[in-house]
């Protein structure tokens, strides 16, 4: 029988099986598909988790000083009161995969669990594979994602995602952020020549490239930006997006469910990486002083905060003359947003 397996490969699993392995716990991690696949998201990491990536090696983090919201007509600036990032996710998610492999950590690739028997209080879980290899599991940390419910419930898919890299950088050490009609457009550099565009929308129906440009083309900023910094797409995602939620997690003994697998938030606050990683270190401590239970209240407190506070700049973001109206009352009551800043753990 496995003391402990991670099911999924991205930030949060891979946070969490350095984290155990750094407390000297080794355990096993499966991923359905391949580690450092491409995946829909933007590329930028909040200040909360910085340091320990840092910690990890991680030495491929740009520094994001700042933010440039653009609403239709009004730009907001706002520094950053700690260094966030910019990074290749992929690139991340190897080097932590290398990291944990080095410390003997076990990672099984193509390992996709299609069925779960819960765990009771005496007997254990019991996953299989796409394959019909069954693995008995003592404690099980779901890192599953986005996608989770699919062990569960069908997903409700909501948005939908574009995401690219170029090659240039539009504005050094600096998030980009575009309030566009139901969408919004995020920008990072992620080397010292290469940057992130990523873009959630409400799709209409047409075809997403045509919808991105047609919505780049109308907006004057963004049109002189890629028309004269040559933002040429080097790779190319697009597809659907789930709809943010806090997940309903079902009751299972000797369980704890970290990043998106717990509650994805809305790509709006850029702190979803970030709640990935603090939600895994969380984990393994807890895991650790065998305190499941103080795990979810704590997980639980974390993540309502970040989704409410997601949700509403979520929807602000969505309505460019909105954001007209919101950033004088930002510019005129800093504090407001210094609260915001503290309780997403910017501060
Ligand atoms: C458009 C968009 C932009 C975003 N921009 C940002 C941003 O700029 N900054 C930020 O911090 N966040 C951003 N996010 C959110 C961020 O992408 C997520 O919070 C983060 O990727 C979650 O990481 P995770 O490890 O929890 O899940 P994932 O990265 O989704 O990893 C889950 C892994 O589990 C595996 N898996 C799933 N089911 C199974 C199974 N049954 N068996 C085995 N393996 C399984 C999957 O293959 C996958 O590799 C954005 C999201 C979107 C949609």
């Amino acid at each position: 029988m496995e003391a402990i397996v991670i099911v999924g490969g991205g930030v949060a699993g891979l946070s969490c099986l350095n984290a155990l392995l750094d407390r000297g716990i080794p355990a096993l991690l499966l991923e359905g598909s391949k580690v450092g696949m491409p995946k829909m998201c933007g590329e930028f990491i909040a200040p909360e988790v910085v340091a320990a990536l840092e910690k990890w090696e991680i030495n491929s983090i740009q520094k994001i000083r700042e933010a440039s919201f653009n609403a239709k007509n009004k730009s907001f600036h706002l520094v950053f009161p700690k260094l966030a990032g910019g990074f290749s996710r992929s690139e991340v998610e190897l080097h932590l995969a290398e990291r944990a492999k080095k410390m003997k950590g076990r990672i099984r690739e193509d390992f996709q669990i299609v069925k779960i028997v819960p765990a009771t209080h005496n007997t254990p879980y019991i996953f299989t594979s796409q394959t019909g290899e069954e693995i008995i599991v003592k404690t099980a940390i779901f890192a599953t994602g986005k996608f989770a419910q699919t062990i569960l419930a069908p997903i409700k898919k909501k948005y939908a995602g574009i995401k690219f890299h170029f090659e240039n950088i539009i504005a050094p050490e600096t998030l980009l952020m575009f309030s566009l009609p139901n969408a919004y457009l995020g920008i990072v550099p992620i080397s010292e020549t290469m940057s992130n565009c990523a873009c959630l929308m409400k799709s209409n129906g047409v075809d997403l490239k045509n919808q991105f440009y047609g919505m780049v083309a109308q907006h004057k900023q963004l049109r002189t930006i890629f028309a004269e910094k040559k933002c040429n797409a080097v790779s190319w995602l697009e597809g659907q997006a789930p709809n943010f939620e806090l997940k309903k997690l079902p009751d299972w003994p000797h369980a704890f469910w970290i990043g998106d697998a717990l509650a994805s938030l809305h790509p709006a606050i850029g702190s979803g990486f970030a709640h990935g990683v603090s939600s895994a270190i969380l984990a393994a401590e807890l895991y650790c002083l065998n305190q499941p239970n103080v795990y979810l209240k704590l997980s639980n407190q974390n993540a309502k905060i970040k989704y409410h506070i997601g949700k509403m700049m979520h929807l602000l973001l969505q309505y460019p003359r909105v954001g007209d109206f919101a950033i004088p009352l930002a510019q005129s009551q800093p504090w407001i947003l210094n609260v915001l800043l503290h309780k997403i753990g910017y501060t």
